[in-house]
């Protein structure tokens, strides 16, 4: 299989990357239009369509022909002699650039920044002398955010552990840790679409 790789647009235009897109080089390499710098005392060539060149695509072999028209740009198949109106030579690049970011991005993760997410925040607060809250965020195997909220009380090592799962909807505390009754009275989650209470009342 060859590493040369020429992408379809449409019915008329397909198109390559050239040697020079992403960087400039020593030599031309494939690009068939280019210009040269120097730079320390070297040539460097860059490419004048932003590493673009445009194919047939009954012909994916040929590159076609490019004519400035005052009406807009035309390209033309010098083997079947079709002539293509593009308007703007720019818009059509970005048009293939905008394909080639297809591939770049099919796989890519999504993140949700929601205004109570914010990926792999770690922050302590501490809002009386006597009590110490941390969170962590972090993913559960099925891609959901965890929010784990320590809740202590300084000075006794004891601490409360909330889990919460914004998208599951879920508050739920560690039973292994201390009894949140014994120092919470009630907490409240507000989510985008519902808000989680528990409310503690210890027997005296
Ligand atoms: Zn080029
Ligand atoms: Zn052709």
């Amino acid at each position: 299989m060859s590493d040369k790789f020429i992408y379809r647009l449409d019915d008329e235009i397909s198109f390559r990357k050239c040697s020079l897109f992403d960087e400039c080089n020593t030599d031309h390499g494939d690009c068939t239009n280019f210009r040269i710098k120097e730079f320390h005392f070297c040539d460097n060539y860059f490419c004048n369509q932003e590493g673009i060149h445009f194919h047939c695509t009954k012909h994916p072999e040929i590159e076609l022909d490019y004519d400035n028209d005052f009406d807009g740009d035309v390209l033309t198949c010098p083997k079947c002699k079709n002539q293509i109106e593009i308007g703007s030579t720019k818009a059509l690049i970005s048009r293939c650039l905008r394909v080639l970011n297809r591939e770049i991005f099919k796989d890519a993760t999504l993140i949700r920044l929601d205004d109570w997410y914010t990926p792999e925040i770690k922050e302590k607060i501490k809002p009386t002398p006597d009590y110490r809250l941390t969170t962590n965020v972090k993913t559960d195997k099925d891609g959901d955010t965890i929010i784990i909220l320590y809740v202590s009380y300084v000075g006794t090592g004891n601490k409360v552990q909330y889990f919460i799962k914004p998208e599951k909807g879920q508050l739920t505390s560690d039973h292994k840790d201390l009894d949140p009754a014994k120092i919470i009275s009630k907490i409240e989650v507000t989510l985008k679409n519902r808000i989680l209470t528990q409310s503690y009342h210890e027997e005296q």
